[in-house]
């Protein structure tokens, strides 16, 4: 059986084809973040033209270099939810002729399922496991039960770390750094940190005092704006130039959000055990999501995965990010158990707000 997976639910308009075993016959990514990177963030309308520009090269790459013809496919695997609806709409629309041109069953998927199941295309874990999914949009906690089945036990009450990350890279005008410029923030964050002394800034760390599986990153970012001002007026500089201090505030970031992110995830684990959410033998903490590239957030999470007995996985770097073949395998999934699967002309839309799962995180609130 073979699935072709679609992805366009943000920035990358992404195509693979998988066998259902997980082996990638083909796939093709076109990423808009140089463009996005230039004006400072991703305009709706310009990611939707992106996505209608090159769709149809990207998806026809993808079936090139498999060497599968639409008419050996089992079916077409698409992300309908969550994401920017024009972007999601450009997908959906694409899919929906390509099924009914070529009379395939359709699957739509949730990315973020998608994201948390990825690990299964590598190695065999067994549900349930514990996911931390973090990236530009996202921050979230859930258990994975089962291909459909999900608990989510907190998510971010405000922003995601990767888009946290990327705002303070702008306010510290990374880009004019050398090393910098082709970065994300993200990683121009990381990169800097590296010779960063992060004891010289102190941030608190967010929701110390509510001992639930949320996370917050919006009022970290305004403490990190106001002490970014000071070294401005220190300094005697304009905003938009680089301060001398950048790689300590760099790390002092980077720091506070590993931290954010141990500690939350800590206390799921404990929340886990507590209520047997996780299988005694060999309990697994996946961890995905562009945020997930980063080194020091990695071992702080390493730190807290050997002290509660977990094993942690973390997809090569190329899957956390995303990509047509994290979709594609979801179908195959999908395909396994029978669940999800339409005829060709079904109508489906697309939700661009869609809760990953039941959402426990009241209970889990209530059990602190
Ligand atoms: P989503 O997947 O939630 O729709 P997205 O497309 O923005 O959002 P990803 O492509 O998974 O998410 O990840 C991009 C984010 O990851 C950016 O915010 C980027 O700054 C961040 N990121 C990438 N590399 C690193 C790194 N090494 N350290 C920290 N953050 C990183
Ligand atoms: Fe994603």
């Amino acid at each position: 059986r073979l699935v072709l997976g679609i992805e366009t639910s943000c920035d990358d308009t992404g195509a693979a084809v998988l066998d259902d075993s997980g082996v990638i016959l083909g796939e093709a990514l076109h990423s808009q973040k140089e463009v996005h990177l230039r004006t400072g963030g991703i305009i709706p309308t310009v990611a939707q033209q992106l996505h209608r520009d090159h769709i149809e090269r990207v998806v026809q790459e993808a079936l090139l270099r498999s060497g599968v013809s639409p008419a050996q496919l089992s079916a077409v695997a698409t992300t309908v939810k969550p994401g920017l609806a024009l972007s999601l709409g450009i997908g959906l629309e694409f899919s929906q002729k390509f099924v009914r041109q070529h009379n395939l069953p359709f699957i739509p998927i949730h990315h973020m399922e998608a994201h948390a199941l990825t690990v299964r295309m590598l190695e065999p874990i067994a549900f349930p496991f514990l996911v931390l999914l973090v990236s530009g949009g996202h921050s979230l906690l859930a258990v994975a039960r089962g291909v459909d089945d999900f608990l989510l036990l907190g998510q971010t009450m405000d922003e995601a770390p990767g888009d946290t990350l990327d705002k303070v890279a702008r306010r510290l005008s990374l880009i004019k750094h050398p090393q910098c410029s082709t970065l994300s923030g993200g990683q121009a964050i990381e990169l800097l940190a590296k010779d960063g002394d992060r004891l010289r800034f102190s941030f608190t760390t967010p929701l110390r005092h509510i001992r639930d599986c949320c996370f917050s990153f919006a009022g970290l970012r305004t403490q990190i704006t106001k002490e970014i001002m000071k070294k401005e007026a220190e300094e005697g500089i304009q905003e938009g130039t680089l301060l001398t201090c950048a790689s300590d505030i760099a790390a002092a970031v980077q720091h506070t959000v590993a931290a954010h992110l141990a500690k939350r995830t800590h206390r799921a684990i404990l929340f886990c055990k507590e209520n047997s959410l996780l299988p005694p033998s060999s309990p697994t903490l996946v961890l995905s999501g562009g945020v997930a590239s980063n080194q020091y957030i990695r071992k702080a999470l390493s730190m807290i995965t050997d002290l509660t007995g977990l094993q942690l996985l973390c997809p090569p770097a190329k899957l956390c990010t995303d990509n047509g073949v994290m979709i594609a395998w979801n179908g195959v999934e999908r395909l396994r158990e029978g669940k999800g699967i339409l005829p060709p002309d079904a109508d489906v839309c697309y939700q661009p707000k869609a809760p990953l799962g039941v959402d426990i995180t009241a209970e889990v609130r209530a059990a602190a």
